[in-house]
């Protein structure tokens, strides 16, 4: 794993921050996402004032936050299998890849009431997770009654060229407003401005806070 240096993070910090207030996302939330770094960046994000971060594997997000010294708000923001929300309820406060019913289902039992975000598939591409758009109202009513609270919905774009992840960011942003809801989780390092540009209210940073993963 990578060494991580504060102060860089912070550095860089202050330039994603840049990047998004050049594209009109003042309100636009970052969220750190650590994965395949140690402990170190989430308390590296914290100190430059990124509360939010997002975890993709299950039992790296459980080693990890036993050692943070920090108390930040954690996504889990990778493919998630329905047998490892045991040893995530508890840890996990925005479950943001929840994409089949079975899924809520766990989570409503195992974390009643929690903050759940429907993962769209707005890149085609099988492997990246999520439920079609045609299905995501209908998904989105059944997390609502089973007690979670909806709060948004959450894309992973192609990610050949910026420019080619924007119809699927548009239809992201037209099923949150078709919905009425308050979040809208798109655009990473490389696409950030494109998603601010088609109505992100957070995004998803690793590579620009932390530097390239080695895998
Ligand atoms: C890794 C990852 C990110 C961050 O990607 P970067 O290119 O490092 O900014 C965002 N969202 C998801 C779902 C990821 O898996």
């Amino acid at each position: 794993m990578s060494g991580i240096d504060p102060a860089l993070v912070a550095e860089r910090a202050v330039a994603v921050r840049a990047r998004l207030d050049r594209a009109g996302g003042h309100d636009v939330r970052i969220v750190a996402v650590t994965k395949t770094f140690p402990a170190a960046a989430i308390d590296a994000a914290v100190g430059a004032g990124i509360t939010d971060v997002g975890e993709n594997y299950a039992q790296e997000c459980v080693a990890k936050l036993s050692g943070t010294s920090t108390d930040p708000t954690v996504h889990f923001i990778g493919r998630l299998q329905r047998n490892k929300v045991r040893q995530l309820a508890g840890l996990v406060d925005v479950w943001q890849t929840v994409d089949r019913i079975e899924l809520g289902r766990e989570i409503a039992k195992r974390a009643p009431g929690a903050r759940v975000m429907v993962q769209v598939d707005i890149s085609g591409e099988e492997t990246k997770g999520g439920c079609i758009p045609a299905d995501t109202p209908e998904l989105v009513g059944a997390l609502v009654d089973l007690e979670l609270e909806v709060c948004g919905l959450m894309g992973v774009a192609l990610l050949a060229k910026p420019e080619l992840a924007r119809p699927g960011f548009r239809v992201l942003r037209s099923l949150v407003d078709h919905l009425g809801l308050p979040e809208c989780s798109m655009g990473m390092s490389a696409d950030l401005e494109v998603a601010v540009g088609e109505g992100a209210t957070m995004v998803r940073i690793g590579r620009d806070l932390f530097g390239e993963r080695s895998r």
